[in-house]
C-alpha cells in the first residue's frame, strides 16, 4: 500500500504527524461548530519553509488546509477538514526581537498572545490588543481575525497594532509586507488585506507589531450596577461621550453576572439589570474612574465601587468560560454604533421575552460589541430556536446600522449571514481576491469569505 504522505513525510520527518490523539487535538477550534470530519495529518511547522512544503504538498494533491494557532477561535475557522492537513502555528512561538526604542517587538505567529504583553512589560512597554482569551490564544491567530478585546476602547483593534508580515502564500512563495516606520503609503495596503484574513489566503509566519508605554500611575478598576440593561447602555453612550476616557468599558448583565458567580464564586453583586466594569490608567486613574462613575450614576448607578485590584475584570475575563460551562455556547457576537447601544440591549431583551428564553449578554460595550448567549438544551430542535434568535439578534443590529462580526470572524459559523451585511458586489471582490491569491482553493475552502 502506497502511503499518501511518503512525500511530505521525506519532507517534513517527525513534523508531521498523523497519530489519533494529534489529530484529535488540533482537529477544531473553541467554537461551537463540529468538525465535519479528521484531518489525514498534521503539520508542526517550525518555520516558513516547513509550511512552504506543507502548501506546496497541498497544492498538488488537492488537499483542504485549515491553519491554527493557539484554536482558541469561536467561528470555526481552524475546524479540520475531512482528509485535509492541518498547518499548526504553535511550535513556531519565540520572540524574535524586541526593538525598545522603536517600540516593535518581531515575533513568530504562535507566540502566545499574553507571553509577548509580558515579554514587553519587562521593557517598560506593553502589547495593546487584549482579547479575553490572551492566555491561550497567538498573535498570529490575533492577526489572522482581527481580534479584538477589552482595551479595544483606548488602543484599537489589532489591525492598529501590526506593522509588517510575513506570509507564505498558498504557491509556496513568501511575501513581505509592510514597513518598520510609522506612517507608509507604499503600494496597497497588504498588511491590512491579511489582518482579519481567517486563514484564507496565506499563513502568516511572523509579524512585527507595535508596543506601548505601560502608562505611569496605579490602574483603578470600577464597577457600577443599574437596574436594567438599558439604563447600562445608556451609561455607556454618556462615558463614550465624555473627555475622560476609560482603557476599558465591559457590560455583564445580571444573568452573566450569576453564571460567573455559580462557577468561579468571587463575591460580585449580581445587579438587577446590569453592570458596567472597566479600568482607567495613568497618573490619574483615580480621578478618571471617579468621573465615570459619577456619569453611572447620573445614567441611574444604584451602585458602585472603585479598586485598585484586578478582580473585577478578572470576572469579566471568566464570563466566556462560565458561561460555557452552563452550556450556553450558542452565541453572537455582533457590533453596533455605540450611541445604538441602548436600543440594542433593549431589543434583545425583547427577543428574550418573546422567546421565552433567558439570554446572557456580556459586552464589550465601550466598542459596541455585544456577546449574546442563547439557554438552550442540546436537542436539534432547541438549537434550532437558539440559532433563530441569534439570527434575530444579528439581523437587529444590522438594522441598527451594525455589523454580524465585531471581532470573531466569519469561520464557518457565521458563513451563512455574509450576504446580510456585503453586497454582491462586495462578495465578488472578496472572491476576486481569494482567487487571486488561491486560484487552487486549498486554504480555509468555504470559509470566511
Ligand atoms: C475564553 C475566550 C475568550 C475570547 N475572547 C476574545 C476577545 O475578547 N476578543 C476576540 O477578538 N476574540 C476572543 N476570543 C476568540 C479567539 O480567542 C480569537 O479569535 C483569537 O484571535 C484566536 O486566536 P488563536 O491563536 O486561538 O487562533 P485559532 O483559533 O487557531 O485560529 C483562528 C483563525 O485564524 C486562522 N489562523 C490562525 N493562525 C494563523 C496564521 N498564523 N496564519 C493565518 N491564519 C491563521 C485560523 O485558520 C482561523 O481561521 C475568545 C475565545 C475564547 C475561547
Amino acid at each position: 500500500v502506497t502511503d499518501p504522505l511518503a512525500a511530505l513525510r521525506a519532507e517534513l520527518g517527525p513534523r508531521l504527524a498523523a497519530d489519533p490523539e494529534t489529530l484529535h487535538r488540533y482537529g477544531r477550534d473553541s467554537s461551537r461548530a463540529e468538525p465535519e470530519g479528521e484531518a489525514i495529518a498534521v503539520v508542526l511547522a517550525e518555520s516558513a519553509a516547513d509550511v512552504g512544503a506543507a502548501l506546496g504538498w497541498a497544492a498538488r494533491t488537492g488537499t483542504p488546509v485549515s491553519v491554527r494557532g493557539g484554536g482558541t477561535g469561536l467561528a470555526g475557522g481552524a475546524n479540520a477538514y475531512p482528509g485535509g492537513l492541518v498547518v499548526s502555528l504553535d511550535r513556531m512561538n519565540r520572540i524574535l526581537e524586541i526593538d525598545v526604542e522603536n517600540r516593535l517587538a518581531r515575533v513568530e505567529p504562535g507566540v502566545v498572545t499574553a507571553d509577548l504583553d509580558a515579554a514587553a512589560r519587562e521593557h517598560g512597554l506593553f502589547y495593546a490588543p487584549d482579547p479575553a482569551s490572551a492566555a491561550t490564544s497567538t498573535i498570529g491567530g490575533n492577526i489572522a481575525t482581527n481580534a479584538g478585546g477589552l482595551r479595544c476602547i483606548a488602543h484599537g483593534v489589532t489591525r492598529e497594532a501590526v506593522a509588517e508580515l510575513e506570509v507564505v502564500l498558498p504557491d509556496g512563495r513568501v511575501l513581505e509586507t509592510g514597513r518598520r516606520t510609522v506612517k507608509d503609503v507604499v503600494g496597497y495596503d497588504l498588511t491590512g488585506l491579511f489582518v482579519g484574513s481567517e486563514g484564507t489566503l496565506g499563513v502568516i509566519t511572523a509579524a512585527t507589531v507595535r508596543l506601548k508605554p505601560i502608562p505611569p500611575g496605579e490602574p483603578r478598576t470600577f464597577r457600577a450596577g443599574f437596574d436594567s440593561l438599558e439604563a447600562a447602555g445608556a451609561a455607556v453612550i454618556a462615558i463614550a461621550l465624555g473627555a475622560d476616557r476609560p482603557e476599558i468599558l465591559e457590560l455583564m448583565d445580571a444573568f452573566s453576572v450569576e453564571m460567573v458567580e455559580s462557577f468561579f464564586p468571587s463575591g460580585l453583586a449580581v445587579p438587577r439589570g446590569a453592570m458596567l466594569v472597566g479600568q482607567a490608567v495613568g497618573s490619574d486613574a483615580q480621578r478618571i474612574a471617579e468621573a465615570i462613575v459619577e456619569r453611572c450614576v447620573e445614567a441611574g448607578a444604584t451602585d458602585s465601587e472603585i479598586s485598585t485590584t484586578s478582580s473585577l475584570l478578572e470576572a469579566r475575563r471568566l464570563a466566556n468560560p462560565a458561561l460555557t460551562a452552563r452550556g450556553l455556547r450558542l452565541s453572537c457576537d455582533v457590533g453596533v454604533p455605540v450611541a445604538a447601544l441602548a436600543t440594542m440591549l433593549r431589543g434583545v431583551e425583547a427577543i428574550a421575552a418573546r422567546h421565552g428564553r433567558r439570554i446572557a449578554t456580556v459586552a464589550h460595550a465601550g466598542d459596541g460589541n455585544l456577546h449574546s448567549a442563547v439557554e438552550a438544551g442540546d436537542s436539534p430542535v432547541e438549537t434550532a430556536i437558539a440559532e433563530e434568535m441569534l439570527d434575530e439578534i444579528t439581523r437587529l443590529a444590522l438594522e441598527l446600522g451594525g455589523t454580524i462580526s465585531g471581532e470573531h470572524g466569519i469561520g464557518s459559523t457565521k458563513h451563512h449571514e455574509l450576504p446580510w451585511q456585503l453586497s454582491a458586489t462586495s462578495i465578488d471582490v472578496h472572491r476576486r481576491i481569494k482567487e487571486a491569491l488561491d486560484p487552487g482553493g486549498i486554504l480555509s475552502p468555504g470559509r470566511a469569505v
